[in-house]
């Protein structure tokens, strides 16, 4: 949620509110604009530079991979395409060990949502209020928000169930025998990066359990690590049926996966899903790379470590300021006395990133993984001095 730049105008579709940065360059947690001006990106090109901004690892196996065999579509086998599948289902809790690749976030849940269908014989998904899932028309029938929900309608896709975040009651009432699947982000991050309850998630994977009802992490944008596990399934010690992944996945080249059960796989055959450009060679590189990096250099004890400076570093601005943290590891939402767009735009002045929320009061923080002690101080004396 941006702000609108009356710049951008010319060939374009004027679908994007932008930022008024115009970075040409990329290092680490830091970009660079074309005036030569150094800008702290705490957005991360919204949670996607998970290794930083060009990560050399990561650039070079982009690089190599493209001179070798930039493309070729899963018609034939290649190993990068098996060694990611090992790599990343080994990452994932027990028993998700399957996966299916693709390109996009919206791609991946609509996949995930065809696989419940297709399990379950059912056609109907609950999803909670805040959700946010996608731009396809299936992605938009399950997102929270009347002009999303608008255009499902208009395609004559059914809406999702949509019930209250935390609540196992409504969820109980829910989940009849029409629904084939609970589609939830364990942390919300357009909603400003709502942490669910444990308890909820433990509860919603009881019910799903007793209903035959595949429960769904939308882990597009607070898996990757960024939760300070590999996932957030594991983050939550709560397992979903089928989990997917996009954005932070490739550090920025476009990647997605759904990763599912043996259980979910075996309902599956040649043909049932498919895409031309998902897991070609160079995307996968990119992932493998990611991975290694976020392994050799310990992301995710950076994460943890500051997250935890961050949430500490806010509350400390006080109650007048800072009402609140929520979120988990680099997915986080400080609730604001004033509304946080305002604040986005004088952190803007002292030329440091952050993101909005579809909540007005809700400031997202979502910048690397490898976002340093040092950095995290920056950000929190810039917003000090804005929030005086
Ligand atoms: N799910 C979540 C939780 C997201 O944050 C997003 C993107 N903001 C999507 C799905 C859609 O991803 P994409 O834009 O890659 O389709």
């Amino acid at each position: 949620m941006l702000t609108a730049n009356p710049t951008l105008d010319g060939a374009l579709l004027p679908v994007y509110a932008q930022l008024p940065v115009r970075p040409v360059r990329g290092r680490g947690s830091w970009l660079e604009d074309e005036n030569g001006e150094r800008w702290l990106d705490a957005y991360g090109g919204h949670a996607v530079a998970s290794t930083g901004h060009c990560h050399p690892v990561v650039v070079r196996a982009i690089a190599e991979q493209a001179a070798e065999l930039l493309f070729y579509s899963t018609a034939l086998a290649h190993p990068l395409r098996e060694r990611l599948a090992t790599e990343l289902t080994a990452r994932c809790p027990h028993p998700l060990s399957k996966v299916f690749f693709c390109n996009s976030g919206a791609e991946a849940n609509e996949n995930a949502l065809h696989l419940a269908r297709r399990l379950t014989g059912r056609s109907l998904c609950v999803s909670l209020q805040g959700g946010w899932h996608g731009r396809t028309v299936a992605t938009l029938a399950v997102t929270d928000g009347e002009k999303y929900r608008a255009g499902a309608r208009a395609a004559g896709i059914p809406l999702s169930r949509q019930i209250p975040v935390n609540d196992l009651h409504a969820l109980e009432r829910a989940l009849d025998a029409d629904v084939a699947a609970l589609l939830v982000e364990p942390v919300q991050g357009m909603a400003g990066a709502r942490d669910l309850s444990p308890d909820f998630l433990r509860g919603a994977r009881a019910l799903c359990d007793q209903r035959n009802v595949l429960l769904i992490y939308d882990e597009v944008q607070c898996g990757v690590g960024r939760t300070g596990h590999f996932t957030a399934a594991e983050s939550f010690a709560v397992v979903p049926d089928v989990l997917t992944m996009a954005k932070g996945l490739a550090s920025g080249f476009p990647m997605a996966a759904v990763v599912t059960t043996p259980r979910v796989a075996a309902h599956l055959s040649v043909g049932d899903l498919g895409s031309t450009f998902g897991g070609g060679p160079t995307a996968c590189a990119a992932a493998l790379a990611t991975l290694a990096v976020i392994t050799d250099e310990r992301l995710l004890d950076n994460v943890r470590l500051v997250s935890e400076q961050l949430r500490r570093g806010a509350l400390a601005l006080g109650p007048t300021r800072v009402v609140g943290v929520q979120g988990r590891g680099l997915l986080l939402g400080l609730r604001l006395q004033r509304p946080a767009a305002e604040v986005q735009q004088a952190l803007l002045k002292k030329r440091v990133l952050t993101g909005t929320a579809s909540d007005a009061q809700v400031l997202r923080l979502m910048p690397p993984l490898s976002f340093s002690t040092a950095e995290a101080e920056l950000l929190l004396a810039a917003l000090a001095e804005v929030l005086q």
